[in-house]
């Protein structure tokens, strides 16, 4: 038993462009997300939230400071290693989902575990189970565009889920869901929580927010608060 965080951000810089069109997103923000834990990342637009995920999944890399996952710095990682990682470790849920539409939601959700180089038989029963999990069994064999939004929400979450990964991040998984599924969605994320998951949550909604365990504001790149959520009992 370790009690190492899933994933450490120590004081991570990240500058998108250079010259005049420099735009520093993320300032020296340091970071610990345990396994169990769920933090929900809040803050107006262009304040960074997308970057600080991008960096805590390894999707982009910071100008300064450092990322570990798992107790792996991922400097240290070639491209290759870091893709390995990201795919063994790390469940992202993308902010427009990225279903791919000629798949069907089973093939979706098996697809990343066979890049992963688990055998077709095992990852398909892996898919359907997750696929049973988030309640979508009885769909597994249709296409993204022939599901509902929230379905597709779902798949995207399935598909973030598979593997047993430890780290999940998910970028306004709930975006224009109404709030019965948007609560389906915070209720299976706090489920993996707790099963010993880390999650980064990034919303809007005080209202999702409220699963999270601690809270966390950006402003400008930077963490202007961090609060742990009064709200447990309202679960
Ligand atoms: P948020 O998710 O909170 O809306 P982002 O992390 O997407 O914020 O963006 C933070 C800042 O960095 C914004 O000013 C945005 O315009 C800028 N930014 C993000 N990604 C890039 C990029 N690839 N190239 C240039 N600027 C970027
Ligand atoms: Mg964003």
């Amino acid at each position: 038993m370790s009690f190492d965080p899933v994933v450490r951000l120590a004081d991570v810089s990240r500058v998108h462009g250079d010259g005049p069109q420099a735009v520093q997103a993320l300032r020296e923000v340091s970071l610990d997300v345990a396994a169990g834990e769920l933090i929900a990342v809040m803050g107006p637009s262009g304040s960074g939230k997308s970057t600080l995920l991008n960096l805590a999944g390894g999707l982009d890399l910071p100008t300064s400071g450092a990322v570990t996952v798992e107790g792996t710095p991922l400097r240290s990682l070639s491209a290759k290693e870091l893709t390995r990682l990201r795919r063994r470790h790390v469940g992202y849920v993308f902010q427009d989902l990225n279903l791919i539409p000629s798949l069907t939601a089973l093939e979706n959700v098996t697809l990343p575990r066979e890049l992963d180089g688990v055998a077709f038989k095992k990852a398909r029963h892996e898919a359907l189970e997750v696929l049973a999990e988030v309640g979508l069994g009885d769909v597994a064999d249709r296409f993204p565009e022939e599901i509902s939004g929230g379905q597709r929400q779902r798949v995207a979450i399935a598909r973030a889920l598979v593997g047993e990964r430890r780290l999940l991040l998910a970028d306004e998984p709930t975006g224009a869901l109404d709030t019965p599924t948007g609560d389906e969605i915070l209720q299976l994320l706090r489920t993996r929580c707790d099963a010993g998951a880390a999650v980064l949550l990034v919303t809007h909604e005080p209202r999702y927010a409220a699963w999270a365990d601690r809270v966390v504001f950006l402003r400008d790149g930077e963490i202007a608060d961090s609060t742990a959520t009064p709200l447990e009992s309202a679960r």
